[in-house]
């Protein structure tokens, strides 16, 4: 065990090596260059006898565990998605980590549970939906678009007609939609997935009949995803087209904006929350795109009473005397236990300014744009998707060559790229065919390094000798 005194040399020593990290993470491999098993074999397989000193855990976390690491805040991270951090969310959850409190009712932590309303408020401000919203943080996308399968299903389940119900989204949607829909106990027969325009966003006349066909059959339309800012390719269902729809027929909507709905802090991007008026259950991640570590997912609810009613259970030892009077998050979701994540919202958000975030978010996006502009002008290359964000899918193009030959030259661009160890990109499919995706996000990507991707691309795409 460790001593106050020894604790507090070693939290310093820490946070000096947090500090020299964020300056030299680029000159590290962004991708970690290692075989699987490589690490695990490195490390003794039987747990220490004897205590061990903190100087030398650190050492052999910086030996053998860093080399194994894929550096996530590496400014030459184009991979996925973001999962962009910042110093005030890495304080917060230090601080978090300090105070190792359990936030799962108002007893349990108040200052927990007020904050996450007052900041929860503040991001619904931000981005831009209506008032008659409440938020709560979930830990991630997969796991709030569970939660709100789970509360649409409620009051047809204890009618006995689960069987009965089906599930919308489209082709495009996170995998998590469906995996969601299994979970929750939907047929995977009643699970229709809607084909997309030629933008790849959700066609709303084809979900209006698809729901209409299912009546027929007797089926019960239970619940429809959208998807503002698809993983592919950031495309964006017409939301407001299909909550018409949903509300005349009684469907409930949920709407993942898991990457995108960080955007729509920016006046010029609130179109990204057009439509949320119809929607029930709304999501964007702020462990995406709003330099808040993960994991922390903003959810927000329209009726709170329909999600408790979900989800609260019962337990004489988890009530509390203030119970009438304040918020249990604990009936919120699925987890009972619950971490401070409010904590690294609030530094975040106070620390940047919403300015300060719009200010970033411009940069991303402006980052992305100039990418976009380069690659069409050069007529190797082909942007496969609308770019109205960060992200950029484009692949090389021949028209000498057959497709699957194409998709080859592809692959082997994307596999000399990471090679490289100063840039990670990762692929998708659009249109049945292999496509690279640049995504601009992380904290410290400048022009200098997206200028570095552009250099690289071009090298890499050559034929090799
Ligand atoms: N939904 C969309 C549109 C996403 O792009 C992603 C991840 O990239 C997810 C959901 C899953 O997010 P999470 O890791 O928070 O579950």
């Amino acid at each position: 065990a460790m001593r106050p005194e020894e604790f507090r040399q070693a939290a310093h020593r820490v946070v000096d090596w947090m500090a020299d990290y964020q300056e030299r993470v680029e000159s590290l491999n962004v991708l970690a260059p290692v075989a699987p098993g490589e690490i695990s074999r490195a490390l003794p397989s039987t747990p220490p006898e004897d205590p061990e000193a903190f100087g030398e855990i650190f050492r052999s976390f910086e030996e053998k565990i860093i080399p194994g690491m894929t550096h996530w805040n590496h400014p030459g991270f184009f991979a996925y998605f973001p999962a962009n951090n910042s110093p005030p969310s890495i304080l917060a959850e230090m601080i978090m980590a300090t105070l190792g409190a359990q936030c799962m009712s108002w007893k349990t932590s108040p200052a927990a549970t007020e904050l996450e309303q007052v900041v929860m408020d503040w991001l619904r401000q931000m981005v831009g939906l209506p008032e008659s919203f409440t938020g709560v943080i979930q830990d991630t996308a997969s796991s709030a678009t569970l939660v709100s399968l789970l509360t649409a299903r409620e009051k047809w389940l204890s009618r006995g007609e689960l069987a009965r119900l089906t599930v919308y989204t489209s082709r495009e949607a996170h995998s998590s939609v469906a995996r969601a829909a299994k979970l929750a106990g939907f047929s995977a027969a009643n699970l229709r997935l809607v084909g997309v325009d030629s933008q790849y966003a959700m066609r709303a006349d084809e979900l209006a009949q698809k729901i209409a066909a299912d009546r027929a059959r007797g089926l019960i339309p239970c619940a429809v995803v959208a998807t503002v800012g698809t993983t592919s390719s950031t495309a964006i269902d017409p939301v407001a087209a299909i909550g018409e729809g949903c509300r005349q027929e009684g469907v409930w909507l949920h709407v993942d904006a898991a990457y995108a709905g960080t955007a729509a802090i920016c006046p010029e991007h609130r179109y990204l929350v057009d439509g949320a008026e119809f929607a029930d259950t709304f999501l964007f991640n702020p462990h995406k795109w709003m330099f808040t570590n993960f994991d922390c997912t903003a959810y927000f609810v329209r009726d709170v009473e329909a999600l408790q009613s979900t989800f609260r259970y019962g337990g004489d030892y988890l009530k509390t005397a203030e119970d009438s009077e304040v918020v249990n998050f604990k009936d919120w979701g699925i987890a009972l236990g619950r971490r401070f994540r409010a904590l690294k919202l609030w530094f975040v958000i106070r620390s940047y300014g919403v300015q300060g975030l719009r200010e970033k978010i411009r940069y991303h996006i402006e980052l992305a744009q100039w990418l976009r502009e380069r690659l069409e002008e050069d007529p190797r290359f082909e942007v496969v998707a609308p770019s109205p964000l960060g992200l950029v899918c484009f692949r090389l193009t021949d028209p000498g060559l057959t497709e699957a030959e194409q998709d080859r030259a592809n692959r082997v661009l994307l596999a000399r790229l990471n090679a490289t160890g100063e840039v990670f990109l990762t692929h998708t499919n659009l249109g049945g065919r292999f496509t690279l995706r640049a995504s601009v996000g992380q904290r410290q990507t400048t022009d200098r390094h997206v200028q570095r991707l552009w250099d690289l691309l071009r090298t890499c795409s050559r034929p090799s000798e």
